[in-house]
């Protein structure tokens, strides 16, 4: 049977394939491993392995986590799940990053909320760039507005961009999509200069991301295993 350490390894060969396929740097991208419903043990198993990046989904768990390995102090955590407003303060008070900031008012809490003595959380904007209703995000014609709020937050830093592609459409709907985003975070880039971070590709869609410019996959299944 393969352990997570085995998963991580072949996790971490697979993205070097297509960062060299898609004639990028190689450490061009970074991989969050996403421990959502997973055992801290597991988390431990994968830190041991050298994985520092994690990301997880639900607000309770994703903190008591945070707070039974607070001696790992150099992994860095990552909210990825939807965020209600009342639940901002122990997200900020907690976490490392928000990939999923979505609305004006949850970039106000998290800045007013942030505890003076951290430092500035970082963040990105989630874009519902396929439109779906089932997802989170705002569509790309809000985001001008929610970059030019965000900017001004002095403890916020917009890093950039998160998305969930839909997954079943054709090669070509995928790659028009992954175009799109790509084409949204390099102006945003130009534009604001500590943005670096196109969160972008899962496990089936890992290659294509990384070809339009992933700097970030968040991999869940193939390192942990199959969810409940
Ligand atoms: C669960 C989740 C992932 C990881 O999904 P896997 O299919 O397990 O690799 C990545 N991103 C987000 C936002 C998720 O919710």
């Amino acid at each position: 049977m393969q352990t997570i350490a085995d998963r991580l390894i072949n996790t971490r060969q697979l993205i070097h394939k297509a960062t060299v396929y898609a004639k990028r740097p190689e450490h061009s991208v970074q991989l969050l491993a996403v421990s959502k419903t997973k055992p801290v043990s597991d988390i431990k198993l994968a830190y041991e392995a050298g994985q520092r990046m994690f990301g997880e989904n639900y607000i309770q768990e994703g903190v008591s986590k945070i707070q039974t390995l607070n001696t790992l102090t150099d992994i860095e955590w990552h909210m990825i799940g939807p965020i209600q407003s009342n639940k901002t303060k122990i997200v900020a008070e907690h976490f490392d990053w928000v990939q999923s900031v979505d609305r004006l008012k949850i970039a106000r809490r998290l800045n007013e909320q942030r505890p003076a003595d951290m430092p500035p959380l970082n963040v990105c904007i989630q874009l519902n760039i396929d439109e779906e209703e089932s997802k989170s995000g705002i569509t790309p014609k809000d985001l001008p507005d929610l970059v030019e709020e965000i900017v001004n937050m002095p403890k916020l830093t917009l890093r950039g961009l998160m998305a969930i592609p839909a997954n079943n459409t054709s090669p070509d709907a995928q790659h028009k999509t992954l175009a799109t985003l790509q084409t949204l975070f390099n102006d945003l880039a130009s534009k604001v200069d500590t943005v670096d971070t196109l969160s972008v590709g899962m496990s089936n869609d890992m290659q294509a991301a990384i070809e339009y410019g992933s700097t970030m996959v968040r991999i869940g299944t193939a390192i942990f295993g199959a969810r409940q």
